[in-house]
C-alpha cells in the first residue's frame, strides 16, 4: 500500500528519509519499507522553523521506479539536420527535443567541453587571464555550467518546468530537485549532467562540435539555411540561435547584417556578500545560526526607489563570488555555489532596474546602446580593479554612508579584492537607488545592513539588453525564415530552466514547420 501524507516536522525529524520513517513509526505507522519525499519547503516565518513535507509512504512494498519519468530517445542519424548554435541550457534542451521529434541536431559550441573549460576558469583566479572563448560564460553548458544550478523560475507553466527537471534527473541530477521548493544542483554536480546530455545527443545520431564558433549566417532568398564558422566549415539546416547574452559579437554581426534587433531593459549593480552565519541568524531568528539540520539560509528582497526596481538577484547561500567576464578589459562578477552550499559566505546580485530610456548614448548607438552601457561599466570596474581581475569592493554600511572603506572583510572571491569607493565611480542613478534600497532592506531585516557585508563590482549580466524579435506563433525571426532566436540571448528567457523551456519550444516549432523549410 502507498499512503500519501502531509507533514510539518522539526528540522531534525525531516533531516533524512530514515529520520522521517522513524517519526512515522513513532506515530503508529507500521511496516514502512520506504518513504519518498514529493514536496519539501522550509517555513521560517516563526521562531520555531518547521519543514513542510508531502511524502509517499510505502507500506509492505517498495517503490517500483526511480522517481522520475524517462524519455526514450530514438536514432536520428538519418534524419533532417537542424543547426543549434550554443551549448547552454537552451541549446542542449533544444537538441534533446529535436531528437524526440525525429530531427538530427548539429550542436555548435565556440568554447571547450565542460572538463577542459574548468582549467581555463581556474586560470582566471591564478593568472588573471580571461580566455575569450573559454570562461564562465562560454563553453559546454553555457553560463549555467559553473553556476549555482538553481532551478527555480517564475514560469507559471508547472508542466514545462517538471519536464525539464525530469530530464535533468534522467541525466544524473538528484531526484531531490523534483521535491524541493527551491531546487538546485550545485556547481560540483552540474558538469556530469551536462556531459550525459552531450553523450545522449551523440548516441542518438546527433553531432556536437566544440571550439566551433559561428561567424555568420548563410542566407538564401531571405531565409537562413545554415551557418559559417571560424574554423572554415559550414553547417546547413534551419538554425536555432542560442548564443546567450554574453556573445556580443553575435549581436554586432546581426546588426551589421541588417537583421532586426530590439532594445530591452536590464538590471545592473553589484554582488553583495555577507557571512553565511549572519544570514542564517537573521533568517532563522536564532543567534546560533542554522544548527545541524537546516540548509544555508536564503533571502530575497525587492523594493522600488525613484521609479525603478531595486532587488536581490540570483542569491547563492554558502556560495562563492566568481569572475564572470568573457573578454579583455572587462570585470564582471556573478555567484555560484556547490551542492552542499557549505562555504562561509552568502552572496546575491543587488541590482537596479534599467530601462532602455535610461541608456546613455542612445542617439549614437541605437539598439546597441544597452550593450555599450554594460561594456562601459565593466571597463570602468576593470580599471578600478587595477586592470586585473581583482574586484573593486566597499563595505556595505560605508557605501550607504558615502565613506571610503579603509579595510575589507574576508571574501570568497579568489582573484582578490581592492578597496574602492563604489559610491563615487559607479553611475549615480544606480548608486542612489542601491543606497535607498539597502536602507530599506536593513529596516525590514534587522542586521542585514552591516559593515560585515562587502559590495563587489560589478554585476552587469543579469539579462540581455537586446531582444532578437520573433514571430509569436512561428518562433522564427520576424523577417528571417529559418532562424529561431532562442533562450536568454534572444531575450526570451532568464535562468537555466526558462532557457531550457525556450529551447524546447524552438525545437517543437521547427518540427512543426520542417516540411516548409528548405533543405
Ligand atoms: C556564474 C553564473 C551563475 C548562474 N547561476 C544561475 C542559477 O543558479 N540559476 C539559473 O537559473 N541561472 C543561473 N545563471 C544564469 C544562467 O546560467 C543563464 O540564464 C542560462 O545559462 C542561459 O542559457 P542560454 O542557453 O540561453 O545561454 P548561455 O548559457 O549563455 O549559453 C550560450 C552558449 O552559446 C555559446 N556561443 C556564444 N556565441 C557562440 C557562437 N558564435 N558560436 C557558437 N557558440 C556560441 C556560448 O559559448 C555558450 O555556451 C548563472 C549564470 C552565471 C554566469
Amino acid at each position: 500500500m502507498i499512503q500519501q501524507q502531509q507533514l510539518r516536522l522539526l528540522p531534525h525529524q525531516a533531516a533524512s528519509e530514515q529520520a522521517i520513517i522513524e517519526y512515522l513509526k513513532g506515530n503508529g505507522i507500521e511496516n514502512i519499507n520506504a518513504v519518498r519525499v514529493l514536496k519539501r519547503s522550509i517555513d521560517a516565518r516563526r521562531r520555531q522553523v518547521l519543514v513542510n513535507l508531502t511524502v509517499s509512504i510505502y507500506i509492505n512494498e517498495l517503490p517500483q521506479d526511480d522517481g522520475y519519468e524517462t524519455i526514450i530517445y530514438g536514432d536520428v542519424s538519418q534524419s533532417r539536420s537542424v543547426v543549434v548554435v550554443g551549448a547552454g541550457p537552451a541549446g542542449l534542451f533544444a537538441s534533446l527535443r529535436l531528437i524526440e521529434a525525429g530531427l538530427r541536431p548539429i550542436l555548435l559550441e565556440r568554447g571547450k567541453d565542460v572538463h577542459a573549460r574548468r582549467r581555463d576558469i581556474a586560470l582566471i583566479s591564478r593568472e588573471h587571464r580571461i580566455d575569450p572563448e573559454s570562461n564562465y560564460g562560454f563553453g559546454e553548458g553555457g553560463a549555467g555550467a559553473f553556476s549555482d544550478g538553481k532551478l527555480y523560475t517564475r514560469s507559471k507553466k508547472r508542466g514545462n518546468v517538471n519536464r525539464i527537471l525530469n530530464i535533468l534527473c534522467q541525466h544524473g541530477a538528484s531526484t531531490s530537485i523534483l521535491a524541493d521548493a527551491h531546487p538546485h544542483i550545485g556547481t560540483d554536480k552540474l558538469p556530469r549532467v551536462i556531459e550525459n546530455i552531450r553523450n545522449r545527443i551523440i548516441q542518438s545520431g546527433g553531432e556536437v562540435h566544440f571550439e566551433t564558433k559561428m561567424t555568420g549566417l548563410l542566407i538564401h532568398n531571405n531565409s537562413v539555411v545554415g551557418v559559417t564558422t571560424a574554423c572554415g566549415k559550414t553547417f546547413r539546416g534551419p538554425v536555432i540561435l542560442a548564443t546567450g547574452h554574453s556573445a556580443r559579437d553575435v549581436y554586432y554581426y546581426m546588426h551589421e547584417a541588417g537583421i532586426a534587433l530590439e532594445s530591452k531593459g536590464i538590471a545592473m549593480g553589484v554582488r553583495l556578500e555577507h557571512p553565511q552565519q549572519l544570514i542564517d541568524t537573521i533568517q532563522y531568528h536564532n543567534p546560533n545560526g542554522r544548527g545541524k539540520y537546516l540548509p544555508a539560509a536564503e533571502y530575497s528582497f525587492v523594493t522600488q526607489v525613484a521609479g525603478r526596481g531595486v532587488y536581490s538577484f540570483c542569491m547563492c547561500p554558502g556560495g562563492f563570488v566568481v569572475p564572470a567576464a568573457t573578454g579583455p578589459e572587462q570585470l564582471v562578477v556573478n555567484g555560484m555555489s556547490p551542492s552542499n552550499r557549505g562555504s562561509r559566505w552568502a552572496n546575491s546580485g543587488m541590482v537596479v532596474e534599467i530601462r532602455p530610456e535610461d541608456f546613455p548614448d542612445v542617439d549614437k548607438y541605437g539598439v546597441l546602446a544597452g550593450i555599450k552601457y554594460q561594456e562601459e561599466l565593466e571597463r570602468l570596474c576593470y580599471i578600478n580593479g587595477n586592470c586585473r581581475q581583482t574586484a573593486p569592493a566597499q563595505r556595505m554600511a560605508d557605501f550607504v554612508a558615502g565613506r571610503n572603506s579603509s579595510t575589507l572583510v574576508s571574501s570568497s572571491y579568489t582573484p582578490g579584492l581592492v578597496a574602492s569607493p563604489l559610491h563615487f565611480w559607479m553611475p549615480e542613478h544606480i548608486t542612489t537607488r542601491l543606497r535607498e534600497g539597502f536602507r530599506y532592506f536593513g529596516k525590514i531585516s534587522h542586521g542585514f545592513l552591516t559593515n560585515e557585508a562587502t559590495m563587489i563590482g560589478v554585476e552587469t549580466r543579469t539579462s540581455s539588453p537586446v531582444r532578437i524579435p520573433r514571430d509569436a506563433e512561428l518562433m522564427s525571426h520576424i523577417t528571417m525564415r529559418g532562424l529561431y532566436p532562442c533562450g536568454e540571448g534572444a531575450g526570451y528567457a532568464g535562468g537555466i530552466v526558462s532557457a531550457a523551456i525556450d529551447g524546447e519550444r524552438c525545437a517543437e516549432a521547427i518540427a512543426n514547420q520542417i516540411d516548409d523549410l528548405k533543405e
